[in-house]
């Protein structure tokens, strides 16, 4: 029996070490396969987080557009004016920040008052006159110096937001060619931005439009992402005073908040015609 018994544990033993022979290939074929199973899954696994982390980040950017989307820029030009306390008034009642592009008027210590009640004062024109600002790159840019003087002069500030007379796709600067295309770029260069809109109240086209004509076009702008709304801040404009209530509330009953720009807000660029 002992013979058998030892026979048998021979056969174990054989069993096994050819067992053993076969498995050590065979485990370490496993282990690569696994070692590289990891590596793929890993990257895979990168890959997947990296696509979450855009995913997060898109919906942090989707969430900041949805909210930048409900924010609406009302922008008066060519002030001040008669009528500027008044605007101001009825932006306070319905908590809305606006942007004054300023000129030299006989009303330009309503520049600090803008200023305090917290609007953004921004750089429009010293002179409003087209033939000398577009004359040159020198004439533009000593005109805009005068109104940023005279701003600093009642705000204590330089603003850093333009917007040139006619916008940057006027073609009333026509007489000197490429000159919106040469300013355009300057601007940028000396620390400015320019601001140009996406609405026009279309107050500009006459005198006294009529309220409900304003109210309409101004709120064209109601689904946009940023509305930058066209108004004007001068003594013939009293319809766009008029107009103003229903225009804020209109924008207010679909979700929109008031802001003043600031350099870092939608641009509203036009096409530069010349
Ligand atoms: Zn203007």
């Amino acid at each position: 029996m002992k013979p058998v018994g030892r026979n048998r544990k021979n056969k174990r033993k054989f069993r096994y070490g050819r067992l053993a022979l076969i498995m050590v290939p065979v485990t370490g074929i496993v282990l690569t396969i696994c070692f590289l199973a990891c590596m793929l899954l890993g990257s895979s696994l990168d890959s997947k987080n990296s696509a979450k982390m855009a995913s997060v980040q898109n919906s942090e950017s989707t969430t900041l557009s949805s909210e930048n989307s409900k924010t609406a820029y009302l922008t008066f030009d060519d002030g001040c004016s008669y009528h500027t306390e008044e605007i101001l008034d009825i932006l306070d009642q319905y908590g809305a920040k606006a942007t004054f592009f300023v000129m030299n008027t006989p009303y330009n210590d309503k520049i600090r008052e803008i200023a305090s009640r917290g609007h953004t004062v921004a750089l429009h024109t010293y002179s409003h006159d087209y033939q000398s600002i577009y004359d040159s790159e020198e004439a533009y840019m000593e005109d805009l110096n005068k109104i940023s003087d005279l701003v600093y002069e009642q705000t204590g500030s330089r603003p850093d937001c333009v917007r040139f007379p006619g916008g940057s796709s006027n073609a009333i600067s026509s007489f000197n060619q490429g000159i919106m295309t040469r300013l355009t770029k300057l601007l940028p260069e000396a620390g400015y931005q320019y601001f140009d809109w996406n609405v026009d109240s279309t107050d500009a086209s006459g005198n006294g439009v009529p309220v409900e004509k304003l109210v309409s076009n101004a709120t064209d702008g109601i689904g946009m992402q940023n509305p930058v709304i066209l108004c004007h801040d001068t003594n013939e404009k009293t319809t766009t005073v008029d107009a103003l209530p229903a225009i804020l509330e209109a924008y207010k009953s679909s979700g929109y908040t008031f802001k003043g720009l600031t350099k870092d807000s939608f641009p509203a660029h036009h096409s530069v015609s010349n």
